[in-house]
Parts: structure tokens; sequence; C-alpha cells
């Protein structure tokens, strides 16, 4: 048994946090140490991450090492778990890519860090604007069979999906997917009111991106945005890097969503964590523009994801929108793991979760986070 002393995210409290690798116990400490406390919170989640620090989760060719790299890179920053991300492409590449990742999973020491996978396409818009930075002839109709030899080759691990109703026999493959606990989010679309109240029916609970992955220009009313937004049945998940989505926006939907809806996700792509330059993701040249926090297609204004952080994405929700500490975090924390279907995280810093734990220290003026340690499934991964 270990513990910590910290302020609690929520509370501002100082507490004793005993854990193995779950929570053993949280309490008030009657006795406040006089030197400052770092906060403690549960450690970031992330369900949609499509590579970090230069390495690629959508490439085959990507080795167990360089994920864990990758996975190290996250740990410093306060993640403890993520679901690596991959976007339209061939079977082949896809199942590739899939059967890399369960095995870095199974070999790396810290490779439960990866919870889930999250397979974001081909099944989306082929449309220009909805289909993003995902290559056009990849786009397709969703395929039952090819979903069952890609959980196969991710072992079981795929946990997301997301994919765009507009296409027909959507319903009927929604329910079979969620029907093996597999969640599927709606994205990349520009389904109409019908297909994205068919689609909740059947069984998605999400949206995936919600605000991108849409057209430049849209009918006033009534459009996909607005038709996701309202309805309740709908977890949202938000690119919070302040590009993607400008803060009028964010506070409208954050507000029309409610917090406890709201999901904060990096949606981040290779480059990010590395010098501006062209990097290649698939069959896309891309750029990373100084001082690094966009990434475009080359030579184009589309965005091609993003070079978001979870700890500046949970700085940027207090900064841009105005949440508090607790708001914020727990869009990054309780609420992913919520949408996500994350075992053992959707309490909070509760007595039998595990013991993923983040200590930092936040800028009050700022808002800008330094994370002190942290702390997966009862390990410390990183310490400053
Ligand atoms: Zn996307």
């Amino acid at each position: 048994m270990e513990k910590c002393f910290a302020r609690h995210y929520a509370t501002g409290e100082a507490v004793e946090i005993r854990y193995s690798s779950v929570i053993e116990g949280v309490d008030s400490l009657i006795h406040p140490p006089s030197q400052p406390l770092p906060f403690v919170a549960p450690g970031w989640i992330d369900i949609q991450i499509n590579g970090f620090a230069g390495v690629d989760y959508n490439t085959p060719k990507t080795t167990v090492e360089q994920i864990g790299q990758s996975l190290d890179a996250q740990a410093r920053l306060g993640v403890a778990r993520l679901f690596p991300t991959l976007i339209t492409n061939s079977y082949e590449e896809i199942a590739g890519s899939l059967r890399v990742l369960a095995e870095a999973r199974e070999k790396l020491p810290h490779g439960a860090m990866m919870d889930g996978f999250h397979v974001e396409g081909p099944y989306i818009s082929p449309e220009d604007g909805p289909r993003g930075a995902h290559p056009q002839r990849w786009c397709r109709r969703p395929d039952w069979d090819e979903f069952q030899r890609w959980q196969d080759a991710a072992q079981g691990h795929i946990k997301l999906m997301t994919v765009s109703p507009e296409w027909e026999g959507t319903t009927a493959f929604i329910e079979r997917v969620v029907r093996t606990g597999v969640v599927i989010a709606i994205g990349h679309t520009k389904a109409d009111s019908a297909q994205i109240d068919d689609a909740v029916r059947a069984g998605a609970t999400m949206s995936t991106h919600l605000g991108n992955g849409a057209h430049q220009q849209i009918t006033r009313h009534p459009n996909y945005i607005f038709d996701q937004l309202a309805d309740d049945r709908l977890a949202a998940s938000f690119i919070v890097d302040g590009i993607h989505l400008g803060a009028a926006f964010l506070k409208v939907a954050l507000r029309a969503k409610g917090i406890e809806r709201s999901v904060l996700i990096t949606d981040a792509v290779m480059p990010a964590g590395c010098e501006p330059g062209f990097y290649r993701l698939g069959e896309v040249e891309v750029e990373l523009h100084p001082p690094g926090d966009r990434v475009t297609v080359r030579n184009h204004w589309r965005l091609a994801g993003a070079a978001l952080r979870m700890d500046h994405g949970v700085s940027n929700l207090m900064e841009l929108v105005g949440l508090s500490l607790r708001d914020a975090v727990t869009m990054g924390t309780v609420n992913a793991a919520r949408a996500g279907r994350v075992a053992g995280r959707q309490r909070g810093l509760a007595v039998g979760e595990r013991a993923d734990l983040v200590l930092f220290e936040m800028d009050p003026d700022t808002k800008s986070i330094a994370i002190r340690r942290n702390i997966v499934g009862g390990s410390t991964l990183f310490e400053s």
C-alpha cells in the first residue's frame, strides 16, 4: 500500500489517498501540511489519439517499441489511458495496424494504458467536408464481416467505432456491433435528422469531435450539428485546441450537451509533439505549422487532426470556455471513461477505482498545468 498527499481537484481539499493497484482510501487531512500541495486528479483518458511524438498508430510499419515510446511520451503529460485511433484505410492496413497495437498491448509493460482501440471510419461520408482528411477512395458502407475480422486482428480490443449513418444498412450494423459491447459514435457525417435518430435508436451513444468533420457551409436548420447537439442520448467529444472549434461554439455546445455528456479528446496525429515541418500521414502529406499546434493537409487549409495534448486540453477548457478545474478534469477523465466504457474509471477519485492518479501544479492565472507525477494502475510512470 502506498499513499500520496495532495489537493483534491474537485474540492481543493487536502487529502491522503491510499492505493495499491486500486484506490484503497481517500481521506481528508485534519492537519494539512503548511507547504503547498499539488492537485490530484484521476489520470487523463484520451479516447481519440491517432499518434504522438512521431509515432503513427495508422500503419503496420510502426513497431511495438515505437508504440512504447509514444506511451512514455503520453505518460509524461498525465495520460493514464488512451484509445489509439485508426482512420479510414484499406482492409489490410487497418487489420495490420490493429495487429501491431494488440501485440504492443500484450508485450509492453505499460501496454494496458491502451484500454481499447478506436476505429474511426472507414464507414464514413465520402463527401468533401464531412470526411475531413480521410482518404476518399477508402470511404465505404458498413460491412459486418470486415468489422469482425478487424476485431479478431485486434484480439477483441476495438472498443469504439465512428460511423456515418448516411449509409444504407448502418442501422443494422450498429445494432449488431453494440451487442458485442463496442461503443458506436456518429462522426464524419452528412446524415439527415431521420438517419441520426435511427442511428441513436440502434444504439449509437456518442458524437465524434462534434463541430468538426463537417461542411464549410450547412443549412442553418435543420442540420446534423444541431440534431446531434440536441439529442440527450448522445455524449459528444470535442477537440479543445482553440483551433478546431472557436470559444463561442464550444460554450454553446457544452451548454447544450451539459458537462456530463461532454468529453475532451485530443485527436492528436503523429507529428504532435514534434518540430514544425512536413510529415506523411498514410497517403496524405501534412504540415505541422509553427509553433507546433496546427496540422493541415500540405498546401491546404484543411485540418488533418490536431497537435493537442490532454494537459493543454484541460487548461484550454478553463481558459477558453471558463470551466472550473473540476469540470475541465471531469471532461477528460470520468466522462471519457463513461463514453468509452473504460472500466474502473467512471467514478473519479473513489475507493475501488483503478489507481490512476495524476499530481500537478496549476498556475492560477494562465491555468497552465505542470505534471509532477503520473501514477497508472498504482505504478509511478513519471515523476518530475
Ligand atoms: Zn475525425
